[in-house]
């Protein structure tokens, strides 16, 4: 089991691919007010989650929504695959103007689990080419060690479902924050 102190407030960036878990993990610990998820900022922008085309203006709201949330002093999760530098960057920069930490979690698990509970889904399958593209950025991020700190103040990288299945976050000073139950 590995247990994570998050500082409160802070920025938690998620990293990962489609199907890698992001959605699952942010839900767990985190209230539904805290969640930045581009899939829904999509779902608003265009009545779609998974409208690509929307991106432009889902991120315009998501944006928009974190620098208020930071400013509030409030802890938040970008639930998106944020496999890109630039995708990283833009919320980092809005951390640094607030003065929150940021810490990014990346969830780097084997190819052929990614693919198989993306395609397990319930809600939406994203195309397994999509799926392997976005794993073809998060690689071009990691070096050997994970990935380099491009301005977070910490990074933790998580390889495998059973790291992932153990895996706490502790929110603040609170001695044990449970896991929200599964929706
Ligand atoms: P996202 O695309 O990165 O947001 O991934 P999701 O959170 O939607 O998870 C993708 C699929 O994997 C879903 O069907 C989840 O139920 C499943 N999943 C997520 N996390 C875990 C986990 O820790 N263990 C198992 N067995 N399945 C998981
Ligand atoms: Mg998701």
């Amino acid at each position: 089991m590995e247990a994570i102190r998050l500082r409160e407030p802070c920025l938690v960036v998620l990293v990962g691919a489609a199907g890698s878990g992001k959605s699952t993990l942010a839900a767990g610990w985190f209230d539904d007010r805290e969640i930045l998820s581009s899939d829904r900022y999509r779902e608003v922008a265009s009545g779609d989650a998974a409208d690509q085309g929307a991106s432009d203006e889902a991120f315009r709201l998501l944006h928009r929504d974190l620098e208020a949330r930071l400013a509030k002093s409030g802890s938040a999760i970008v639930d998106a695959t944020n496999v890109q530098p630039f995708a990283r960057r833009a919320l980092l920069e809005r951390a640094h103007a607030a003065g929150v930490p940021a810490i990014a979690l990346v969830l780097d698990l084997p190819a052929d689990v990614v693919l198989a509970r993306n395609a397990a889904r319930t809600d939406r399958v994203v195309p397994a080419a999509a799926v392997r593209r976005q794993l073809a950025d998060l690689h071009r991020s990691l070096d050997g060690r994970g990935l380099p700190p491009e301005g977070f103040d910490e990074v933790y990288v998580i390889r495998t479902p059973e790291a992932l299945d153990g895996l706490v976050l502790l929110r603040g000073s609170a001695p044990v924050s449970p896991r929200n139950p599964p929706r």
